[in-house]
Parts: structure tokens; sequence; C-alpha cells
């Protein structure tokens, strides 16, 4: 069996009390409530030896964007911890509707009617209401996921009246090649317009921007787990 060394988990957890340090100073600075900042630690690619030590420290909040991966390393591993919250973060599929509806407790990528139409269904038929974000690509990306800033107001309405999805918030992935804080404003002022409180915004490059723009949720993978095998160094 693969695991993590003893060392490696000394630094994993270095890691992690580093960044939530971070969080609270960039809290502090920018004048907001203690606490009203939520870490989602990405496990994506991480192995579950990775993920225990943080369950063990008492974190709970945990970002995955595949379901493939996310069942098969969380279906047993989230038993013993009762009040572990699972985001899916990452492109869904219309046919891995169900089984995310089953599986996370979060779901931040709503991005079209197709999907939001059988997010609605599948709650309906599972009995289970995993919150839901609406992804924005507030940069209007060609390459990227999430609802066009022009399209999101209509969207977001529908997601709510027509769906009726238990709609918390809305996440943005901030444009490539340009300073990050425009569209974490502009992400906000939308939430704002719809009355909806929680923002997911900032990873591990541009945090404590995204907080000063007003994150309620913080997805952070690199600066805890270290380098992905997939990201280009
Ligand atoms: C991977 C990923 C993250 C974490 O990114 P890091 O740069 O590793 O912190 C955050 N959000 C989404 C949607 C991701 O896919």
């Amino acid at each position: 069996m693969g695991g993590v060394a003893e060392g490696d988990e000394a630094a994993l957890l270095a890691r992690f009390g580093q960044v939530k340090a971070r969080i609270d100073d960039s809290v502090r600075a920018a004048g907001r409530a203690p606490g009203s900042v939520r870490l989602i630690a990405v496990s994506k690619t991480a192995p579950s030896t990775a993920v225990l030590p943080l369950l063990a420290a008492g974190h709970r909040r945990f970002g995955e964007n595949r379901v493939q991966e996310a069942a098969s390393k969380w279906t047993d591993l989230r038993e013993g911890w009762g009040d572990l919250q699972l985001h899916m973060i990452g492109p869904l599929q219309s046919n891995k509707v169900l089984q995310a509806v089953s599986l996370f407790d979060v779901i931040e990528t709503v991005d079209r009617p197709k999907l939001a139409l059988a997010l609605s269904s599948a709650m309906r038929q599972l009995e289970r209401r995993p919150l839901c974000f609406v992804e924005i690509n507030i940069g209007a990306e060609p390459q990227k996921a999430g609802v066009l800033p022009q399209e999101a107001d209509q969207f977001i309405d529908d997601c709510q009246r027509r769906w009726d999805l238990p709609l918390a918030g809305l996440m943005c992935i901030p444009p490539q090649h340009s300073a990050p804080d425009e569209a974490f404003h502009q992400l906000a002022e939308i939430a704002a317009r719809h009355g909806l409180v929680e923002l997911s915004m900032g990873m591990s490059e541009d945090f404590p921007q995204a907080i000063a723009a007003g994150a309620t949720m913080v997805r952070i993978g690199t600066a805890i787990f270290g380098q992905r095998p997939d990201k280009p160094v």
C-alpha cells in the first residue's frame, strides 16, 4: 500500500497550517469577521493517504473535480466523518448527475439549462438536495466553462424559480493572464443582485485578493497538497 511518509505528512500539515494562517491574515486585512471564509481543500489527484491527515486534524471540507475519482476516493473514506462536506468543482456531465447528487454535498458547477434540469429531477428522485452554485465564466473566455456574464441574471433566475435548485451562491475561475481583482468584484456584484450570499472564488495563487473582494469560500489545492502531476510547472 502506498502511503504518505511521516516527513511528507508533517510537510503537508505545515502547508495546511500556513494556508489557514494566510486566510486568517487576509480576512483581518479586509476588515471582515473572523471565520467568514471557509477553506475547501481541493484534493483532486491527491490519494486518500494525503487526505486522512487533514481529516484527523479536523478539516471537513474538500473539493473534487471528477465524479469517478471522488466516488472511488470518498465513498469509503467519508464513512467515519459525518459532517464531511464534499464539493464538486469540476465540469459535470448530465449522465453523471445522479451519482453526483448522491455523493456531493455542494455542486459548484451548474452552468447550463440541461444540467440544471437534470440536477432538479435527480434531487427529486433521490430526495437529496446538495447546495448549488452557478459557475460564471466571468472573463467570457472561449475555452472556459461557465455561464457568460450577460446571461447570468436570467440563468440564476431560472435555477431558482424554474428548476427550484437550492442555490447558495456563485463560483468563478478568473481569466488567465490578467489581474483577478476585477473579476472577483464582478462576481460579487452579480451575487449581490440576486441576494446570493456565498462566493466561491480564490485558488492557491490568488486567494488573498478573492478574500479582499468578498469570497466566502476559497478552493485551494496546490498550496496544501503540492504540485499536481497533471499541472504544467
Ligand atoms: C484545481 C482547482 C482548484 C485548486 O487550484 P490550485 O491552484 O491547485 O489551488 C480550484 N478550483 C477549481 C475549479 C479547480 O479545478
